[in-house]
């Protein structure tokens, strides 16, 4: 068959995101790293307050409003803040503005978010994927070597869980010539961040999300924190109007509810502590995280009981690739929902 489409595009195999249920649907969803929660009672105030105005006319380009908050609660310039459609839209910018082909490479250790693998393709850059060791040291030596035009590191990383040391960021920062993209979408969650960096580092990105800590996969906000010139390139290739006025408005007040934020993300600490001591009990090992989820190892064949658990309405997400053989992902619930999933477990392990 003929194609329509450009070779890079041929090439491509696309994201695959996880199994999303139709709304409605009686399933407890454990894979794709929300949050059990509901979002912050202020933000939802927002919605029965809709101005037609809002929406009648194009939202901000630069979702001021939502800037404002964010440099409020974590102490940044408004300038150096900016918003997107979702984390994977600053990202996208970020890949659009910074790398191309075989010279301007995106490198990143792996196993991690796939989606910068995707991004790459779409452009097209070329990768260079570095792994892992088996206990998630940083390859700091390798990414060094490589000298991408954008070094990705996810912490929290995803699958594993991780948090890699600032001290660590802070030497690949200084060691790299192009961009050090932390993506933090899994700080609320963490005991640490590399915001820092970015006072001390004119080529350091942080990427934070609303997805995760706040509840708000559904609205689609996400922003990033750097220096002004490195976010200069950025703006010239975002969307015109990239982030719709209902998420500037709900997303802004989601911000300024700070206490909701950490009251929930608590109960997700606390949750993911039980419910690694619980699986440890029926016989999975389980790796320190410091997500809202746990990678784990089950005591039998991790896909045979992904699909078990599925056919039960229990949705976790399984992995088979180089460095994560045979892994479960799970996000961790409310205490009913983990509970019911250990429930399961017990009735399916032999
Ligand atoms: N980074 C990482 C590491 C993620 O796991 C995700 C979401 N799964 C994102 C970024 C994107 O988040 P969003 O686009 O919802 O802000």
């Amino acid at each position: 068959m003929r194609s329509f489409f450009r070779p890079a595009v041929d090439a491509m195999t696309g994201y695959v995101p996880g199994e999303q249920p139709k709304p409605g649907t009686k399933i407890i969803k454990l894979n794709t790293n929300e949050n059990p929660y509901p979002p912050s009672a202020k933000a939802m105030a927002i919605l029965h307050q809709i101005d037609g105005e809002w929406l009648r006319r194009y939202p901000d380009p630069y979702a001021r409003d939502f800037c404002s908050a964010v440099s409020q609660v974590l102490d940044v310039p408004t300038d150096w803040i900016i918003v997107g459609n979702g984390s994977d839209d600053v990202l996208n910018m970020l890949v659009r503005a910074c790398a191309e082909g075989r010279e301007r490479k995106i490198v990143y250790p792996t196993p991690t978010y796939v989606l910068y693998k995707t991004l790459a393709a779409m452009q097209p850059a070329e990768i260079l994927e570095v792994p892992y060791s088996d206990n998630f040291e940083l390859p700091i030596e390798a990414l060094v070597e490589a000298q991408g035009a954008i070094t990705f590191i996810a912490s929290p990383n995803s699958p594993s869980g991780h948090l890699v040391d600032t001290d660590q960021l802070r030497e690949l920062a200084s060691r790299l010539n192009g961009v050090l993209a932390v993506d933090e979408a899994y700080v609320d969650f963490a005991s640490g961040s590399a915001l820092a960096l970015v006072r001390e580092f004119e080529n350091v990105i942080v990427l934070r999300t609303m997805s995760k800590g706040y509840s708000l996969a559904g609205l689609r906000l996400g922003f990033g924190i750097a220096q002004p010139p490195l976010l200069a390139g950025m703006f010239k290739v975002k969307d015109s109007y990239n982030v719709d006025a209902l998420a500037i408005h709900v997303g802004t007040a989601s911000m300024l509810d700070q206490d909701y934020k950490k009251t929930c993300a608590e109960k997700v600490k606390a949750n993911r502590s039980q419910l690694a001591v619980d699986l440890k009990q029926l016989g999975f090992t389980v790796r320190e995280s410091h997500g809202n989820f746990v990678l784990v190892t089950p005591p039998t064949d991790a896909e045979t009981l992904y699909l078990a658990l599925k056919e039960r309405g229990i949705l976790v997400r399984y992995f088979s690739q180089p460095g994560l053989s045979d892994k479960l992902r799970i996000t961790v619930g409310t205490d009913e929902q983990n509970q019911m999933l250990l429930e399961a477990l017990v009735s399916l392990l032999p």
